[in-house]
């Protein structure tokens, strides 16, 4: 059975791609009952962040992306992360400087410059030159720009392979790779040579990754070859991609961060279902569908070679179909749930229970829905009514209106939304003769402080007798 793996390196917030190549792996891995596992490449300490990991772990999960074998659940490949694997790579390492494969170099930093400043000026081919091969420790220090610890490099030969197999693109070539360092000065293998020995070590059966690994392949072939490992099939997955087809970056879009999702409240099912869209074709073009249906299909030949643009209108509209489709209790659960993470307002469950179905035909988001139902959270003294939609809506004919609306609000009884309606529909449609637009837009600029909001008369009543008349006088000038 195939053994695929996702080895995000934990240097920030995790990126949504993270979640993009997940997906694929374990469509794959799902439909055809192997195992997917989570390894940690840590190797890079320079852009080692230690919270970044538990956010790879949480933001996968709240995905519904789980794995079988990782850092956190163990398995028969442990340990799973590779700063804690150090001693498995040397040995691979000093089986490759004996086989004449690597070299050490102990090129200061200032040295590799410099030769890239001079092979720049001369437009010469850049990649390191091998001053050190070959040479003896003393030897090379002899010629100066050198450093005490040396790093180890591979020796490319000249007929390295340059083509290779996708399972998406086929036959694919990349450029004649530079002598890769594989181990640091630090003691760290590179990613290359870690990603090659664990990936063997642990069974790997597919590498499924981003297309920016194309180039890096050959390399890792070379790897496979010399050290007697036998190779993966490989999958390069197209990168996502902004309208003007520049990849989307965490740089650049916040949106390429995956906690991103989770603060805009979007569900894990739509974002699931729009990162699936990205790059395939469902067979019979049906765009909704879920992980089960996703994998139940799952062929290579169906992802795209060309980057997907990376559409948030369509996340937005998926987003609200998964938003409409939820039953009532469990839309509130998950308003709730958003709402607990989100600090700026109090969570009043009954409160937020009520509103829910106001606004659930309404939004997008569950951010936009807990916006939405701000003015039924917020402190009566942090109340305020949007400057633009008072003016509009609160001038000379919305305080006539205000005028005529309170003496009937205050006699309504009970207060509920059909008695409020009748009383509202009484003073102002029948008795000021106004069209029912023009009529309850001071009444609702008043009360829930915009000029869009959920509808008026239930809102009133969730809002309460009290708080209403309150915010109404409040209005008048
Ligand atoms: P930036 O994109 O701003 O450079 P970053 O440096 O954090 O952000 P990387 O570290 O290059 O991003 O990538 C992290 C992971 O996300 C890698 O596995 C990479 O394949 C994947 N990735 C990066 N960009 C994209 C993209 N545009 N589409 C899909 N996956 C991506
Ligand atoms: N650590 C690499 C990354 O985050 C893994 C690439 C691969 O899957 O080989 O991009």
């Amino acid at each position: 059975p195939p053994r695929l793996r996702v080895a995000p390196s934990p240097t920030g917030d995790p990126h949504v791609g993270t979640a993009y190549m997940s997906l694929f792996n374990l469509g794959f891995v799902r439909r055809h009952g192997g195992r997917f596992v989570l390894r940690i490449e840590d190797t890079d300490r320079a852009r080692f962040r230690a919270d970044s990991e538990q956010q790879v772990f949480d933001t996968l999960r709240w995905l519904g992306l789980t794995w079988d074998e990782g850092p956190d659940v163990g398995g028969p490949y442990a340990p799973y992360r590779q700063s804690e694997r150090l001693a498995t790579y040397q040995p691979y390492v000093d089986r490759l400087l004996a086989d004449g494969r690597a070299y050490r170099c102990w090129c200061s930093q200032e040295r590799l410059a410099r030769m890239r400043e001079e092979q720049r000026a001369h437009k010469r081919p850049t990649g390191y030159d091998r001053l050190c091969l070959g040479k003896s420790e003393q030897e090379r220090k002899a010629l100066g720009g050198t450093t005490d610890t040396p790093v180890v490099r591979m020796l490319v030969p000249d007929d390295v392979a340059l083509t290779f197999t996708d399972l998406i693109r086929g036959e694919v070539s990349a450029p004649r790779p530079d002598d890769q360092v594989i181990l640091k000065a630090d003691g760290f293998p590179t990613y290359h040579l870690a990603v090659v020995v664990d990936d063997h070590l642990m069974g790997i059966t597919h590498v499924v990754r981003g297309e920016e690994w194309i180039s890096s392949t050959p390399k890792h072939l070379l790897l496979y070859r010399w050290l007697g490992f036998e190779t993966p099939e490989f999958a390069h997955m197209p990168l996502l991609r902004n309208s003007d087809k520049s990849k989307i970056s965490k740089r650049k879009n916040p949106a390429a961060r995956l906690t991103w999702f989770l603060e805009q409240g979007y569900l894990p099912e739509a974002l699931l279902n729009f990162l699936a869209l990205l790059g395939y074709g469902q067979p019979d073009e049906e765009e909704i569908f879920t992980f089960e249906q996703f994998s139940a299909s799952f062929e290579w030949s169906r992802v795209n070679t060309v980057g997907p643009v990376f559409d948030l209108d369509k996340l937005n509209w998926l987003n609200g179909h998964y938003v409409r489709a939820l039953e009532e209790a469990e839309f509130t659960r998950r308003l709730l749930a958003f709402a607990d993470g989100s600090a700026d307002v109090a969570v009043l469950p009954d409160v937020i229970a009520a509103a829910a179905p106001l606004v659930q035909e309404r939004i997008a988001t569950l951010a936009e829905g807990l916006d939405m139902m701000r003015f039924l959270l917020v402190d009566e003294a942090a109340f305020s009514v949007d400057e633009a939609a008072a003016a509009k809506q609160l001038g000379a004919p919305g305080q006539e209106v205000l005028s005529a609306a309170l003496p009937a609000l205050e006699a309504a009884e009970p207060w509920d939304a059909a008695t409020i309606e009748a009383a509202l529909r009484g003073a102002l449609v029948d008795g000021l003769a106004l069209k029912p637009r023009n009529a309850f837009g001071p009444i609702r600029v008043a009360v829930t402080g915009r000029t869009v909001s959920p509808p008026l008369f239930e809102s009133m009543q969730i809002l309460g007798r009290e708080r209403s008349l309150a915010r109404l006088r409040g209005a008048v000038r």
